[in-house]
């Protein structure tokens, strides 16, 4: 039987966000919002979030909460039921139903600046994950620069693409313009927010299929934002 492990692989984008939940404009998809339409986690979901022990030092947990926290404050905001509970930590990644492990590994691409990935599997081959690991680059030291990746990363599990046409600040998903620099972006912008809300309204008459792009025999990512898909026997 074979399974279909889907791989985002995220540019965590160099850039900020504020935390208010109502536009004052019109999002403008490409300028100041990202589109939606990727993997995203099931609606009205609580969320088991697990932290890699041997990966992070103890003050550096206090970061990694800061961007769950602030997701979870526009949780009724954006109409998608979901819940980020920190579960505490793990000494393995996870592959359980609704289970989300940030981890470390080695994703830094230079020449795509990718520092941080997703890598995700839906058991039902649709954009729906079953599981999802964040992968943060040990290159990312700057505990600034952690937060805005996991933000970034967390954008993409409720289902954000990237976009880096938007301006500054206008989206937790806008590329980042260096490597381990702060781009100032903690959580979810009003226009993230509005994106996110629309994601799950569409969510609710109907379920995409799985963001899948490229098939490959053995789990090489591609260097890039695509997901692909790696089929093992
Ligand atoms: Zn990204």
């Amino acid at each position: 039987m074979k399974q279909l492990l889907g791989y985002i692989l995220v540019a965590a984008s160099f850039s900020n966000c504020f935390a208010q939940t109502t536009p004052v404009k019109p999002c403008k998809v490409g300028k100041d919002a990202p589109a939606f339409g990727f993997w995203t986690w099931g609606a009205n979901t609580s969320i088991r979030i697990y932290i890699l022990k041997s990966d992070f030092g103890d003050d550096e947990l206090t970061y990694l909460l800061k961007p769950i926290e602030n997701w979870n404050a526009v949780g009724i905001a954006t109409g998608s039921g979901i819940k980020l509970d920190y579960a505490g930590t793990t000494r393995t990644p996870l592959y359980c139903q609704n289970c989300l492990t940030i981890m470390r590994g080695p994703v830094f691409n230079k020449a795509k600046r990718h520092a941080t990935e997703l890598q995700t599997y839906s058991a039902h081959s649709n954009q729906i994950m079953t599981w999802a690991h964040i992968v943060i680059d040990p290159v990312i030291t700057n505990p600034e620069a952690l937060i805005n990746a996991i933000a970034h990363e967390l954008g993409h599990t409720f289902g954000l693409i990237d976009c880096y046409s938007c301006k500054a600040k206008s989206t937790v998903m806008n590329q980042f313009k260096t490597v381990n620099q702060p781009n100032e972006m903690q959580g979810p912008t009003a226009c993230d927010v509005a994106q996110v809300s629309a994601a799950y309204k569409e969510l609710a008459i109907r379920v995409r299929p799985a963001p899948i792009i490229v098939e490959v025999d053995e789990g090489e990512p591609v260097d890039d934002d695509t997901p692909i898909v790696v089929r093992k026997p």
